[in-house]
């Protein structure tokens, strides 16, 4: 079904005409009629499926042109990356409108977001700290919310948000629409959604616990101290646009980011320890592609989306099978296509196992062609030999209509 029968308003259909979307994605076409008839919804999803658009656009068409007074729609992102970026995804599809979207994250100052309030503004998309601080300064009341938006419930469980998200809830208006969006709904998660919900509709876009089908998946087993040797061949001998590296710690990512530097690599690095702005500097720089690499851990990435990461690669196999599937989230997003390789040392075995199990597949063991192993053991005897990609790609073609060959070696 094309995006122009589901009922969104012409001046939203001209922001997705703009964006480039041609059809809905599965979510899309399920959640924005259930959106736009005024349900609340519970929706699990996995990442990078068009999750965004799928409450942006329906709440966009509804609210319709720009209104004085407070703001009618509230988002809450876990993160300061995904507020800025589910921000941006609101301007952008509103753009040939006169609504007004506002962003209020910590690690900035204050007076922008004051001013932007003070202005009046249509949405606001917000983590709950900084919503918080302005609630609590009297410079933001929450009683002319319509619709809540609670995105990436089950990070804001994880980061301990949970108890700040419930009192926000609270202070909305009893009367309103809440979207709920949730990759897993454990237990906690349900309490939560039965208190803030009304006879919500159910939408599961895949299994929970799926990883992205078009991505293809490898273990390269390793001693650990050949890693980052490892990391530099898979590198040299892989045709790639950008690739993601994952580390367990933020000290680990500073690491493994200067000796990539030392080897003449450009990279980026996120992790929490980093200030706001230069967290903004190498999100944007690697989008833009000045950075070919970035380095980052599992928090700071989660949800992010940067079109056209050809590669995550595990440089440390993730200590939660969960966060497997956040990090090889970030590649083959909206199905392009991705690969993912996680870099595996005897003692990582059993992680690597927890991960099968999780996911409910197995992962092929390769060995990368022409690079000197030093002896493993058993893990070494199960892994194949291999040619870079494990022998998927046949040529450059695959990501090349996507991605535009902005950094090609
Ligand atoms: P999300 O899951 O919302 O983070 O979206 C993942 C990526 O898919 C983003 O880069 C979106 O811009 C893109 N996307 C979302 N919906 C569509 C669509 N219908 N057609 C093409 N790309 C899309």
């Amino acid at each position: 079904m094309p995006f122009n029968k589901l009922g969104l308003s012409d001046s939203i259909m001209q922001g997705v005409t703009a964006a480039g979307y041609k059809e809905p994605t599965p979510i899309q076409l399920r959640a924005i009629p259930v959106v736009l008839e005024g349900k609340d919804l519970i929706a699990s999803a996995q990442t990078g499926t068009g999750k965004t658009a799928s409450f942006a656009l329906p709440v966009l068409s509804k609210l319709g042109a720009h209104k004085p007074g407070g703001p009618r729609v509230l988002v809450l992102e876990p993160t300061r990356e995904l507020a800025a970026q589910v921000e941006t995804a609101f301007r952008d599809f509103a753009r040939f409108s006169n609504l007004r979207a506002t962003v209020l994250h910590g690690g900035v100052g204050y007076g922008r977001q004051r001013s932007e309030l003070r202005a009046g503004t249509d949405i606001v998309v917000a983590t709950v700290g900084r919503l918080m601080d302005f609630i609590k300064e009297g410079g933001l009341k929450l009683n002319t919310i319509e619709v809540l938006i609670l995105d990436e419930v089950d990070r804001m469980l994880d980061m301990g948000f949970i108890n700040d998200v419930k009192t926000v809830v609270q202070r909305c208006p009893a009367k309103r629409q809440t979207l709920f969006f949730s990759a897993t709904v454990p237990p906690e998660i349900a309490k939560i959604a039965s208190f803030a919900l009304k006879d919500p509709a159910r939408i599961e876009i895949g299994a929970a616990r799926s990883v992205n089908t078009s991505v293809t998946h490898a273990i390269y087993p390793v001693a650990n101290e050949q890693k980052f040797d490892l990391l530099l061949a898979l590198l040299a001998k892989t045709d790639f646009e950008s690739v993601l590296v994952f580390s367990r710690t933020k000290h680990g990512a500073d690491r493994i980011a200067t000796r990539l530097r030392n080897a003449n690599h450009s990279v980026a690095v996120l992790h929490a320890n980093r200030s706001q702005n230069q967290r903004i500097e190498a999100l944007e720089g690697f989008k833009s592609g000045r950075y070919e690499l970035m380095v980052a851990t599992d928090i700071a990435a989660r949800g992010i989306d940067v079109a056209g990461v050809s590669h995550v690669i595990n440089y440390d196999v993730p200590e939660n099978p969960e966060d497997y599937v956040h990090r090889i989230g970030r590649t083959g997003r909206a199905m392009a296509v991705g690969d993912a390789f996680t870099l595996s040392s005897p003692e990582n075995e059993s992680d690597v196992r927890d991960i099968e199990r999780f996911i409910g597949r197995q992962i092929p063991r390769l060995q990368l062609e022409g690079f000197e192993y030093k002896p493993l053991g058993a893990a070494k005897s199960s892994a194949k030999a291999h040619q870079g990609y494990g022998g998927r790609r046949p040529s450059k073609s695959h990501s090349a209509p996507k991605f535009g060959g902005r950094w090609r070696r």
